[in-house]
């Protein structure tokens, strides 16, 4: 979406960054440029955390009720979306992290996602949840998407494919 975990595309001048460490601030700007180059997939992910999601994925969500979702539309790809979750959020731990600036007060590395199953005590409610913590490195920070366990049988229902699926188990 804005290049790699080390630098930024060049012509993405607007791009907020910390005068510090140099990475964005900015983690959820919408490139105007952007083209998604694989189209198969209804819901997938750029090397910077950013998922896209399709018409139809976004159509499931409104249809299902599915509340707390951003679709940010993409100028250069029409019919996908800039997808995220707006608050449900989760609890995480993580394995390691390093050089805390404290100008943006962020890590440059967050490695490890883990849930924190310490107060969860069911299932997730049906719906789209993401962790608190941001992970990996730079540029590249994301948090972690999650789905309950019956939004995901809704998506198989609806024969979405491909899905990246890790079940989390207490
Ligand atoms: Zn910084």
């Amino acid at each position: 979406m804005t290049g790699s975990c080390d630098k930024l595309f060049p012509y993405l001048e607007d791009v907020p960054r910390c005068v510090v460490c140099g990475y964005r601030t900015d983690y959820r700007y919408t490139n105007p440029s952007f083209l998604l180059k694989n189209k198969i997939r209804d819901l997938s992910s750029t090397y910077d955390g950013i998922y896209i999601a399709s018409l139809k994925f976004k159509e499931f969500c409104s249809r299902y009720g599915y509340k707390n979702l951003v679709f940010k539309p993409l100028p250069k790809t029409p019919n996908f979306f800039q997808f995220y979750v707006e608050g449900n959020v989760i609890e995480y731990k993580f394995n390691f992290n390093e050089n805390f600036c404290s100008a943006c007060e962020m890590y440059e590395s967050v490695i490890g996602p883990t849930m924190n199953l310490d107060h969860i005590t069911e299932p997730l409610k049906d719906g789209f949840y993401q962790s608190d913590l941001w992970f990996a490195s730079g540029n590249e920070k994301s948090p972690v998407l999650i789905v309950a366990p019956k939004t995901f049988q809704n998506l198989k229902t609806e024969k979405f494919k491909d899905l990246c699926e890790k079940q989390i188990e207490k």
